[in-house]
């Protein structure tokens, strides 16, 4: 009996330290950082070509000329920021979102991975809907090539989970666009994106996942027509879709030896 009652004791007691280091287990959460890129900005070109910082500051143009890819840019990337910081912490995870500008300004490309650096990113997203042939539509992640990178396989997959997460929720509004993810190797004379040049400068992002996310096709008209009908609705899902891909991403960072 006396047995019995110690045992039980016992295990109250196991029970109580448990719950109790449960309790403080918050306190040492793994803090995540993310950090989403507004595309383009300002009007003037920042940095330059010769020395791989150059940002352009404004690239397509809905074709009734009513949204800039740079304004929808900051719009997104604000919302899918708040939306993510909004998340609660999952597990032993705190994943918090970052930005790399909040205003209409251009960055130049070195500023963008200078903040992403220091903010110590474990992921990066580059939010545009840059111009095709007016035609073509689907959510598309562009990648460092294979030439330059030193994760391609990696980046790949990141890059294929953001462009899907956006596509199935553009899709439900407009139907036909597939998620596609292809590399940067047309950009800049096959030297590829500056932005991508200035992460494999450092050791701290030359491996991070890292991808530009065209969320859809800028100059094709039934989009125009979309934002004009329901942008803040479209912006909405489409930001608490990423919120939530880009919270798993950064986790699944964690359990990757990199
Ligand atoms: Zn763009």
């Amino acid at each position: 009996m006396i047995k019995h009652f110690r045992l039980a004791t016992l295990t109250l007691a196991a029970t109580w330290m448990l719950a109790a280091l449960l309790a403080i287990a918050p306190a040492y959460a793994t803090s995540l950082v993310v950090v989403v890129d507004a595309g383009h900005g300002g009007t003037a070109p920042a940095g330059t070509m010769a020395e791989r910082t150059l940002s352009s500051p404004n690239n397509a143009t809905s074709p009734g000329k009513k949204f800039k890819e740079k304004d929808l840019t900051l719009d997104l990337a604000g919302r899918t920021i708040r939306a993510l910081n909004a998340l609660p912490k999952q597990g032993a995870f705190n994943v918090k979102a970052v930005p790399t500008r909040t205003t209409d300004v251009n960055l130049n490309m070195a500023e963008r991975a200078k903040i992403t650096r220091d903010a110590g990113a474990v992921i990066f997203v580059s939010i545009h809907f840059n111009a095709a042939n007016g035609k073509v539509l689907g959510s598309r992640g562009v990648i460092r090539a294979k030439t330059y990178s030193k994760s391609y396989g990696t980046d790949h997959a990141y890059a294929m989970a953001l462009a899907d997460c956006t596509n199935k929720v553009l899709r439900t509004y407009l139907p036909g666009g597939t998620a596609r993810v292809q590399d940067d190797s047309e950009l800049h004379g096959g030297k590829g994106s500056n932005l991508f040049h200035q992460f494999g400068l450092s050791k701290k992002t030359e491996t991070m996942p890292a991808c530009f996310l065209e969320v859809e096709f800028l100059d094709v008209p039934d989009f125009e027509a979309l934002l004009v009908n329901k942008k803040d609705e479209l912006f909405d899902k489409l930001a608490a879709a990423l919120a939530l891909e880009l919270r798993a991403q950064a986790i699944a960072t964690s359990g990757t030896k990199r």
